[in-house]
């Protein structure tokens, strides 16, 4: 296999840049490029950097350091070498030209960790894990993806696998040795095997759902009437000012958005500030572009001035938030209370009370969002559907899973029994990435960059 080469680093300047290389020349081509002070490149073992010169054949590039890892001990399983030199756009790029005359190609987007698979050294969804640590903004997603990148969705798949293969090796026993003391299949076991596996790929479509939010962030409408503290919460949650806050009702026209990172959890918050009845035509598309935001937002926050007494337009907004995934927040208890808050514990399951002024029971509130989007109930370690691939895959699996439920119950044969299993199992395969195509692996390595 060719040698690749890639800068490992960001675009743009920075403290310095890293220049990756891998494949059976890797340390021929180093020595081609580096020239290390009083060392020999021959003579160094694996895991062992040296300071050097950064050559491109006569011309001095730069000064920088030289790591290398021996194969199989490297990310790609390969001779591994990464040469550090300082970050600026155009040297990286002279190094990396200099690696390429010294006889490596230009790797492809996500090439070293494609050759890691091939070398046995990730699963797919380890390696499609990696994609995700790197774009994680939020804590809790990222350790979820550190999770799955050390093989939690790989492990989850192989005791269902496992599962799936004792039942096959039941049922091919009694098939190819009919005659013989082969104990009779148990269909009462099996049948009920089949359901704990169909209620293990249900789980794991679920995760689907959830790891997406942590991914993408939760979309969230913040709603009520003008002077509840719409703005000042947002404002509190994102940290500084950007809405506009503000004693005059009906200032804000247009949606504001944000998004903000909380306790490793990603909102991205949009202020409905006016969702009301209006003659302007101003505002009337502002409230349209408002409804359509609330209607497409997972979760939304109503938000209630606990010093005021409850209002027509309060009720309307409780009555127009029946069917939606709601947190109703009751602000201003720093002030007396006259709200009716029979109403609003009528109206929603899930009410906090709060200050945002005095950022009085944040945490509550954002315990109450958790909950809401069901993010807490994402075990880590069990590892997480992370994207359409691997959905469908399980989605195909659990097809098979039901219909070999289906013919374990209506006593059909119990060859199509095992025909259904054998099925579960490759489509089980097929998401860790055993018996897949060329297309699919690239399909997969196309999101990543160049120099992962
Ligand atoms: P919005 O129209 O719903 O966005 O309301 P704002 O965030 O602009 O707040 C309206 C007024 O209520 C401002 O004067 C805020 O300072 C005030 N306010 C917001 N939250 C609180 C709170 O928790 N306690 C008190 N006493 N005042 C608050």
């Amino acid at each position: 296999m060719s040698t690749i080469a890639a800068i490992a680093t960001p675009s743009g300047k920075g403290g310095m840049a890293v220049i990756r290389i891998s494949g059976d020349k890797a340390i021929s081509i180093a020595k081609k490029v580096f020239v290390p002070f009083n060392r020999n490149i021959d003579s160094m073992k694996g895991y062992e950097a040296c300071y050097g010169n950064i050559f491109n054949e006569e011309k001095k590039l730069d000064d920088g350091v030289l790591l290398i890892f021996k194969a199989p001990h490297s990310y790609t399983g390969e001779d591994v070498v990464e040469i550090s030199c300082h970050g600026g756009e155009l040297v990286s790029k002279e190094v990396l030209q200099s690696c390429i005359n010294a006889g490596a190609i230009p790797a492809g987007r996500g090439e070293f960790t494609k050759r890691a698979l091939l070398n046995g050294k990730l699963s797919l969804t380890q390696a499609e894990a990696v994609i995700d640590v790197i774009n994680a903004e939020g804590k809790q997603f990222l350790q979820t993806a550190n999770e799955q990148k050390s093989g939690a969705l790989f492990k989850t798949t192989e005791k269902i696998t496992d599962e799936l293969l004792a039942i096959s090796a039941q049922i091919s026993a009694w098939i190819d040795y009919p005659d013989e003391d082969t104990p009779p299949v148990d269909m009462n076991f099996i049948q009920s095997q089949l359901k704990k596996i169909n209620a293990e790929l249900d789980k794991l479509l679920k995760s689907y759902e959830t790891g997406k939010l942590m991914r993408d962030g939760i979309d969230c409408a913040i709603v009520g009437k003008p002077n509840a503290g719409k703005s000042t919460l947002m404002n509190l949650l994102s940290g500084y000012e950007k809405s506009i806050v503000t004693d005059i009702e009906g200032t804000t026209r247009d949606i504001v958005e944000e998004v903000v990172v909380i306790c490793g959890i990603v909102l991205r918050l949009a202020d409905c500030a006016g969702i009301r009845q209006t003659d302007d035509i101003v505002e009337q598309i502002g409230v349209k572009k408002m409804k359509e935001k609330l209607k497409n937002s997972q979760l939304a926050i109503a938000v209630f001035d606990s010093s005021r007494e409850i209002s027509q337009d309060d009720i309307e907004l409780i009555k127009s938030l029946k069917d939606k995934n709601c947190i109703a927040v009751v602000n201003k208890v720093d002030l007396p209370l006259k709200i009716d808050m029979s109403i609003i514990k009528q109206g929603f399951s899930r009410v906090v009370m709060i200050s945002a002024k005095n950022n009085h029971n944040v945490d509550e509130f954002i315990a109450s969002v958790k909950q809401a989007v069901e993010i807490d109930n994402l075990d880590p370690s069990a590892g997480f559907i992370a994207n359409e691939r691997q959905r469908a895959c399980v989605i195909l699996a659990k097809q098979r899973v039901e219909s070999a439920l289906n013919a374990a119950v209506s006593d059909v044969s119990v060859d199509i029994l095992g025909i259904e299993i054998q099925s579960a199992i490759e489509h089980l395969m097929s998401l860790s990435g055993k018996n897949i195509s060329d297309e699919i692996i690239n399909q997969v390595f196309e999101r990543f960059c160049v120099g992962k």
